[in-house]
């Protein structure tokens, strides 16, 4: 909310301030949000969300207090999340112990706590994996750790997938969506619901994918890049820790950021593309097209390869190299590529002045030694380590809660020009521009 002028004009609702003029100038002041009762009320309710979902539940007076509103203003807020369906009520466990039974109906509903709804699923959600696609229908109080209902392997063209998909909506329960939120690998641009480039999955380049799902699912569809979505994910169940660099390992390897609560603006449609970043002496080739790139020895497939030549044979299980590690430790080549992974994520800790690193996925699944070799590995390359202390922690994934935020915020309480799809637009004649003089002329790399 910091960025939020309390400028009362007569900007209409809707409109976002943000976008760019018809001759193509930048809008003089693209960060500054006209604000008006009915987006200071949009402000409040995310406000509230957000700290419903850091507590779990809360009291109406606990939420007023918290959010330094009145009574009367957070009950409204309140009673129009109930009725819309976002929060319910429930039971306060230690008041319906104690009191005698009917005496909470009166008196300023006593003993009545709020969290978000957790009964009636609302979104559906799907991780297009390189893999694996699982999908679930969750409602927006969810606050487990992932877990999806549906699993199938990711096919090898658009046409499969769709055919997929629609055996998936034959059996999963999904009446009354709000929105359909996915997760996808590779650069994406959210706004336009595209992915413009996908090292491990290049069939997402060739479709309209968010189309292509609204085909199947008459609701609204929301693409977002499957970092951001651990980064978002990471926020919410964690919403004291504003600032920080997720960096996640699987097929590929990815990272996001966070910086005052909000996902990073970037000028281009790349943000955490750490997995891309050539290691010096590696002769790997990558998907993306370039040789020596750090996932080609630190995804889950690399590690394997490393592991299979070095034990001489032509593949190897992870359960095998989990259980490697536990034996011998950190192996010779297993140091390397935690070592040059450090020296990237260092690199990028950095550059964006941050000192909390949130490790997710396949590294965190090797025994503690490997985490603690890369955290060595960052602290020695990062400048703040000198004086300063800088914190690694693995974590689970929780992409399924960063896929709810990101479709509460998009889907049910927009607030335009506010968040980071709004900065990123401005900038999108830009990046067309630029990826057409990129077609125009091919010796431009
Ligand atoms: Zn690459």
């Amino acid at each position: 909310m910091n960025r939020v002028a309390a400028t009362p004009r007569s900007a209409r609702e809707g409109v976002p301030p943000s976008t760019p003029d018809p001759n193509g100038a930048r809008p003089r002041n693209p960060s500054r949000v006209v604000l008006q009762p009915e987006k200071m009320r949009r402000v409040n309710r995310r406000a509230l969300l957000s700290h419903l979902r850091a507590l779990g539940t809360a009291s109406r007076a606990d939420l007023a207090k918290a959010l330094g509103l009145s009574q009367p203003t957070a009950g409204k807020i309140v009673d129009e999340l109930l009725a819309s369906g976002v929060l319910e009520e429930v039971a306060a466990p230690s008041d319906s112990a104690a009191s005698p039974p009917g005496a909470s109906a009166r008196l300023g509903r006593p003993g009545r706590l709020l969290r978000l709804d957790s009964r009636r699923p609302r979104f559906l959600v799907i991780r297009l994996g390189v893999r694996h696609t699982r999908l679930a229908a969750v409602p927006v109080g969810d606050r487990t750790e992932d877990h999806w209902t549906w699993e199938r392997p990711t096919p090898a063209s658009a046409r499969e997938w769709g055919r997929e998909l629609r055996r998936a909506a034959a059996i999963v329960r999904s009446q009354d969506l709000w929105g359909v939120l996915v997760s996808v690998p590779g650069v994406v641009d959210e706004r336009d619901g595209r992915v413009l480039f996908s090292p491990n999955l290049h069939w997402t380049e060739k479709v309209e994918l968010a189309a292509l799902i609204r085909g199947i699912w008459d609701a609204p569809v929301l693409l977002v890049q499957e970092e951001r979505a651990l980064a978002l994910g990471h926020h919410a169940l964690e919403p004291a820790l504003d600032d920080f660099l997720l960096v996640d390992f699987g097929d590929g390897v990815g990272g996001a950021v966070i910086v005052d609560g909000r996902p990073h603006a970037n000028p281009l449609p790349v943000s955490g593309e750490l997995g891309h970043t050539p290691v010096l002496g590696n002769p790997r080739r990558c998907g993306c097209g370039a040789t020596g790139c750090l996932e080609t020895l630190v995804s889950q497939p690399g590690l394997l390869a490393s592991f299979a030549t070095a034990q001489r044979r032509p593949s190897a299980s992870w359960e095998a190299l989990q259980d490697h590690v536990a034996r011998r430790g950190v192996v010779p080549w297993l140091a390397e590529a935690l070592d040059a992974t450090g020296a990237v994520i260092a690199g990028a800790v950095n550059v964006l002045g941050l000192r909390h690193v949130v490790i997710t996925g396949s590294l965190t699944e090797l025994p503690a030694a490997v985490m603690e070799h890369l955290a060595a590995a960052i602290r020695r390359g990062a400048l703040w380590g000198r004086f300063g202390e800088i914190v690694v922690q693995p974590a689970p994934r929780r992409r399924i809660a960063g896929l709810v935020t990101m479709g509460l915020d998009r889907l049910v309480l927009p607030l335009a020009g506010e968040d980071h799809l709004e900065r990123t637009t401005v900038r999108r004649k830009t990046v067309r521009a630029v990826l057409r003089g990129a077609a125009a002329n091919p010796a431009n790399p």
